[in-house]
Parts: C-alpha cells; sequence; structure tokens
C-alpha cells in the first residue's frame, strides 16, 4: 500500500521544487489550497502527483508527462510566465497581472 501524503508534505515537496527550479508557488491561498488538495487526492489514489488540472489514466508510464512538475511546466512558464495549473510561475511574475488560461501544450492522447 502507498504511503498517504498529507496537506503538509504536498506543500514541502512543491515547496522544494519551486525552489530547485527557481520558481514561486501561486500567491493566491485560495488557489494554492485547492492545487496542493489536488495533489494530495491525486498522490494518495494513484500513488504520484498526477497533475491537479488534467485527467489521470491511472497507469504511471501512461502519465508520466504530467506527474507534477510535468514535462510542459519548465516550456509554459519560459513563454506565459506560468504553468498550466497556475501552480507553479517564474519568480518575478507578478501575480496582479490576470492569469488568463494557457493553451495545453500536451499533445492529445490517442
Ligand atoms: S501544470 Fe503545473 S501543477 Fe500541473 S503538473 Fe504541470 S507543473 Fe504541476
Amino acid at each position: 500500500m502507498t504511503v498517504q501524503k498529507s496537506y503538509v508534505d504536498v506543500k514541502e515537496y512543491i515547496t522544494r521544487i519551486s525552489k530547485k527550479n527557481g520558481w514561486k508557488l501561486n500567491t493566491d491561498q485560495e488557489s494554492l489550497n485547492d492545487l496542493i488538495q489536488g495533489l494530495q487526492d491525486n498522490f494518495n489514489r494513484l500513488g504520484y502527483y498526477n497533475c491537479p488540472c488534467r485527467d489521470s489514466q491511472e497507469d504511471p508510464q501512461l502519465d508520466r508527462d504530467i506527474i507534477c512538475p510535468c514535462r510542459y511546466a519548465e516550456p509554459d512558464i519560459k513563454e506565459y510566465g506560468y504553468c498550466y495549473c497556475t501552480l507553479y510561475s517564474r519568480i518575478d511574475y507578478d501575480q496582479n497581472q490576470s492569469m488568463r488560461m494557457i493553451p495545453e501544450r500536451r499533445p492529445p492522447i490517442a
């Protein structure tokens, strides 16, 4: 059985990832809480951090490109300032600007 992750575990994990990559976390507490909750639910259901705003195929091999931080986070943050879910953003990104939905970079699933 997979070890269950707490809210605090997930927060520590994403904080570590954001520091390592020179990003920052969403500064809106409500959005951040929802994203953490989504990651926590996914981990405790699937055993890995499936992206909280994309559907899982419930197979770590098929989902490997969308395990957080996903394969698309870096190019999205470079191009738009933040990732698809708005969890991570560029360190200098001013969140007072609107965080509009960005195009999905993941190719459609066949
Ligand atoms: S879009 Fe953001 S939250 Fe979703 S997996 Fe990628 S980095 Fe994580």
